[in-house]
């Protein structure tokens, strides 16, 4: 599996940073939480993308932003998608935003049935980058275009990378 998307032309807007693959094996299935809590793979760290993963694990959610065009964009890239500048520096995000639009997948291929469904989301980020991500901590018939949400970050196996997730901001106060 991987952390690089699929296409890299455009202007950044609607880049995303994948939350998906086969879930790690659990022994459990138990619960909500723990279903949609539990490890993910590990995504591929490259020396683009390093301090993005690590942000996440410190949680962060890191935010490239060009300042030549000041273009805020994600996902992490050395060049600015819209002029190609070099001077580019991290922002964090404040981790808010709202759905944008969203899926709802009942069957996913290496995912484990205990942990369908599952909600695939663009979360438009405050700052204004999409994000593709699953929605967690939500009955899938509670989301909705609109709904805000906030990040969350979900481990994997290796200690300095995490991923980002979001849940409604109305399940705050629940980890
Ligand atoms: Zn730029």
């Amino acid at each position: 599996m991987t952390n690089e998307p699929g296409s890299g032309d455009d202007t950044g807007r609607d880049d995303l940073v994948r939350a998906d693959g086969s879930a790690a094996e659990s022994e459990t299935g138990g619960g909500a939480d723990e279903r949609t809590w539990e490890p993910r793979p590990v995504p591929e760290v490259t020396p683009e993308t390093e301090a993005f993963w690590r942000g996440a694990s410190e949680g962060r959610f890191l935010l490239s932003e060009c300042q030549e065009c000041g273009l805020i964009y994600h996902y992490p890239r050395a060049l600015c998608p819209d002029c190609f500048g070099e001077d580019v520096t991290w922002r964090e995000a404040s981790g808010e935003g709202e759905i944008y639009s969203y899926s709802i997948a009942r069957q996913a291929s290496g995912w484990p049935d205990e942990a369908l469904p599952l909600v695939v989301a663009y979360v438009e980020l405050e700052e204004g980058p999409r994000v593709m991500t699953n929605v967690l901590d939500c009955e899938p018939e509670d989301v909705a275009v609109g709904t805000p949400v906030e990040t969350r970050f979900v481990p994997t196996e290796k200690e300095d990378v995490s991923i980002p997730v979001f849940v409604p901001c109305d399940s705050r106060g629940r980890e």
